[in-house]
C-alpha cells in the first residue's frame, strides 16, 4: 500500500514576482482522501496565479475512489474528475520577513511561514464534493437481480 503523501509546493519566488504571473504544475501523489478508506492517486494540473493579496491556485484533477453502487450495492472504484479553485492567503511577509498573521476567516488556506502552498486539503475537500449523490457502478446498472 502506499503511503499517503501532500502536494506541497515552494511559492516564494512567485510572491516576490508581480500580480499576474502564473506556474504551471503536473502533481501525481498518493492522499489520504476518504476517511476509513485506503489512500487514493490524485493527478492532473494545477496552475498559480498570483494575485494582489497571495496566490489563487486552480487545478484540474482526478482520482478514483471506492463507492457503493446505489442499484445493486456493490462496491466499485468511482472515477472522478474535478476542479477546484482557492485562495492562498501568506501568512509572512515575503519581502520584511514579517508575520501578517492569518486571514480573518478561519476557513482560509495559507500558505506557511516556509512559502509552502499545500493543496493537499483543497484536493481532498475538492474530491469529496465531486462524489455523485447516486453513484452507478456502471451506465444503465438495472440494480439488484431478484
Ligand atoms: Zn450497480
Amino acid at each position: 500500500m502506499n503511503e499517503p503523501r501532500i502536494m506541497q509546493f515552494q511559492v516564494a519566488q512567485l510572491l516576490k514576482d508581480p500580480v499576474g504571473a502564473t506556474r504551471d504544475y503536473l502533481v501525481d501523489e498518493v492522499i489520504n482522501i476518504l476517511e476509513g478508506s485506503p489512500p487514493g492517486r490524485v493527478w492532473g494540473r494545477v496552475d498559480f496565479l498570483r494575485t494582489s493579496r497571495g496566490v489563487l491556485a486552480r487545478g484540474r484533477l482526478n482520482t478514483r475512489v471506492e463507492l457503493a453502487c446505489s442499484r445493486c450495492l456493490e462496491s466499485f472504484q468511482c472515477e472522478l474528475e474535478y476542479g477546484f479553485e482557492e485562495e492562498y492567503f501568506p501568512v509572512l511577509d515575503i519581502y520584511h520577513d514579517e508575520y501578517i498573521g492569518k486571514p480573518e476567516d478561519n476557513d482560509s488556506f495559507i500558505i506557511d511561514e516556509n512559502h509552502i502552498l499545500d493543496i493537499t486539503e483543497a484536493a481532498r475537500q475538492y474530491a469529496i464534493l465531486a462524489i455523485p449523490m447516486k453513484p452507478l457502478c456502471r451506465p444503465g446498472c438495472e440494480g439488484i437481480k431478484l
